[in-house]
Order: C-alpha cells, then structure tokens, then sequence
C-alpha cells in the first residue's frame, strides 16, 4: 500500500504511520481507506482503488486555520457540511516535478476523513445537515467515489 502513494517520495511513504486497525475495518463499507496520523494530526492520507482496480494513495497536509469566525465548511468529497472544525482544507503537494516544487492542490474535507461512515449514516451527520438527502447511499457513494477519482486526478495532472 505505501508504494500506491502518488504524491510521496519514497521516504514520507516509508515513514507514514498506516492506522493500527487496518484490518479491523470493514471494508465493505468503505469507498476509500482514509486515516489521520494520530500523532500528527496535521497529518491525512486516503487510499482508493482506481477503476483499473489499482490502489492510489494521496497525503494531504491540514493546511493552517484561518482567523475569524468559524464558519461551515461543506466537503468536497461526501458533500457533508461541518460547522467548526468539523471539516478542514488540506492540501495534497501535486504528483511529481510538481509537487516537488511546491504546487498543491487544495480539498476541503471532513476533517476526520470518514466520509465513507457519512455516506451510509454509519457516523452521525452535524445538525446542518438534517435535512432529508433525496440521494440514497448508493447514490451518494458513488458521487462520493467521483468526487474522489476528481481529486485524484487532480493531484495526478502533470502540467
Ligand atoms: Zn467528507
């Protein structure tokens, strides 16, 4: 799994921390694999299998918070909407020459990166957003997948 991460040097994917319960997590339930380095927490990496059923790994960075009031933030992935610091923008550093050059691309995101459990009402929805989803799960997972092949694309172009 480490060798799938696009936008890592072989270094940051040999030393980032994989979740301890891997293997406990049920995978039927998951459109992607995403964690937050429980001791650096600025920290976030997701991993997929793409449509040629390849793994692709991205990190992301929590990017600072801004000052001002908080306001909600509504994920680009899941579409989630989180008051406070329930959603963040992290960055991912672009895929090669690029990204070693400091270009980033920017994804506001559940700040937990548990937007599958979203999805399918596995984690309970901030109050903003009870209100009713005329999508159903298997809608909505598979524009949470779009949005997320999007993404990786994004972190993916050469330019
Ligand atoms: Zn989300």
């Amino acid at each position: 799994m480490r060798a799938s991460f696009v936008n890592a040097s072989r270094g940051e994917a040999e030393r980032l921390r994989v979740p301890s319960d891997l293997a406990a997590r049920s995978w039927d339930d998951l459109d992607f694999l995403g964690w937050v380095d429980e001791r650096s927490p600025l920290h976030a990496y997701l991993v997929l299998a793409d449509d040629e059923d390849r793994l692709v790994g991205v990190q992301l960075r929590r990017a600072p918070a801004g000052v001002g009031p908080r306001r909600a933030r509504m994920c680009s992935l899941c579409t989630t909407t989180h008051p406070g610091q329930g959603a963040a923008l992290m960055v991912a550093p672009r895929a090669g020459r690029s990204g070693r050059a400091g270009n980033t691309v920017g994804v506001d995101v559940c700040a937990d990166v548990a937007c599958s459990a979203y999805v399918r009402g596995l984690k309970s929805l901030p109050p903003l957003m009870r209100v009713p989803e005329t999508l159903t799960v298997e809608e909505r997972a598979a524009r949470l997948r779009r949005n997320l092949l999007t993404f990786v694309d994004r972190v993916r172009a050469q330019r």
